[in-house]
């Protein structure tokens, strides 16, 4: 039998902690019970800086039932390093742990499903919503192009799945050596390899307090997706650049074609859209070159993707 581990990451979630660490002992000791899962099977939180009472809910429960254990990082280093952090901290004690936010949007229950499917052989499991119907129409569509987007740059994404997914011991080592700071896990994972598989669940709403997601968040996200994982933004640059030097000498032409044939020449205000166009289009090709500049500064600093401060265990 394996031991699991639920990591949890959670910022300013003291409303919703109670609820969702009663759900996800009750699912484990129903895995238990049908010998699915060993006894000491536990579940990770790792507060990511809030600003409420998390630490002390997380405090709290842990001395209630000594299967909940907590990581405090010292500030807020967002969602995707606060499971890193319990992915790294966690797995040297376990055998194989699923991911989920702590407002239990995605269905715990699928935790069962993907927990025998692990039992048959299977390293990583993702979990798959079969509707957005619970996400604000401006959601939904917003995270459809971007990941039609993503796909057409030629980064593999799962469909519809966010990060709720069981991974297995060797495929969390294996993630683990990924050393990098810009940190997308749902482009990562694809790139494993292993035994995967998917499971399907119906996503509802939160249940209690608000999203820790506003649009500056999701925005910063998704151009993280971006250039983390696809180069394709230079690239197209170079064809742009490629095109207007055509476009150029096209003009070139066409203006000593038309000197032979003996007219004057105009042309003030097509010279200055010129002008302004290409270095407009300069400016936003050194913009881009610029991101991924940042990044390689980024990850050549090496810095902690995380800080921790306190642990219970
Ligand atoms: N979260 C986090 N750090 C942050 C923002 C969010 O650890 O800076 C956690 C949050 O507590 C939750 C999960 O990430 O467990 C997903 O956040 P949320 O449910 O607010 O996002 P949404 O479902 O609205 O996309
Ligand atoms: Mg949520």
């Amino acid at each position: 039998m394996k031991k699991l581990t639920i990591v949890v990451p959670a910022f300013n979630e003291e409303e919703m902690l109670p609820i969702s660490m009663n759900k996800l002992l009750e699912i484990e000791d129903r895995l238990i019970k049908d010998e699915l899962i060993t006894s000491d099977s536990d579940v990770m939180v790792v507060n990511d800086g809030s600003k409420d009472k998390t630490w002390e809910v997380i405090t709290k429960l842990h001395k209630e039932n000594s299967r909940i254990k907590g990581i405090k990082f010292s500030r807020n280093f967002g969602h995707q390093n606060a499971l890193i952090a319990g992915l790294d901290i966690a797995i040297k004690e376990t055998d194989m742990i699923v991911t989920i936010d702590a407002d239990l949007q995605d269905d715990p229950e699928a935790i069962i499903e993907m927990v025998k499917k692990a039992n048959e052989g299977t390293d990583i499991v993702y979990a798959v919503r079969n509707n957005r119907d619970t996400d604000s129409w401006f959601k939904k569509n917003t995270a459809g192009a971007f990941y039609k987007f993503l796909n057409l740059l030629g980064v593999k994404l799962v469909d519809n799945h966010a990060d709720f997914r069981l991974m297995t011991k060797r495929a969390v080592e294996t993630l683990l050596s990924y050393k990098e700071r810009n940190l997308f896990l749902r482009g990562l994972v694809p790139l494993l390899g292993y035994k995967t598989d998917k499971i399907y669940y119906k996503r509802g709403t939160r249940e209690a307090g608000e999203t820790k997601y506003p649009l500056k968040k999701m925005l910063s996200f998704a151009w993280e997706g971006l250039t983390s994982f696809s180069i394709a933004p230079v690239r197209l640059i170079s064809i742009f650049g490629i095109l207007a030097s055509l476009v150029g000498v096209f003009m070139l032409i066409y203006t000593v074609i038309t000197k032979l044939m003996g007219d004057t020449s105009q042309g003030w205000s097509s010279l200055m859209i010129s002008i302004w166009m290409l270095g407009g289009l300069q400016m936003l090709s050194l913009g881009v070159i610029g991101e991924y500049i940042g990044k390689i500064t980024l990850e050549v600093k090496n810095r902690p993707r995380y800080i921790i401060e306190e642990i219970l265990k």
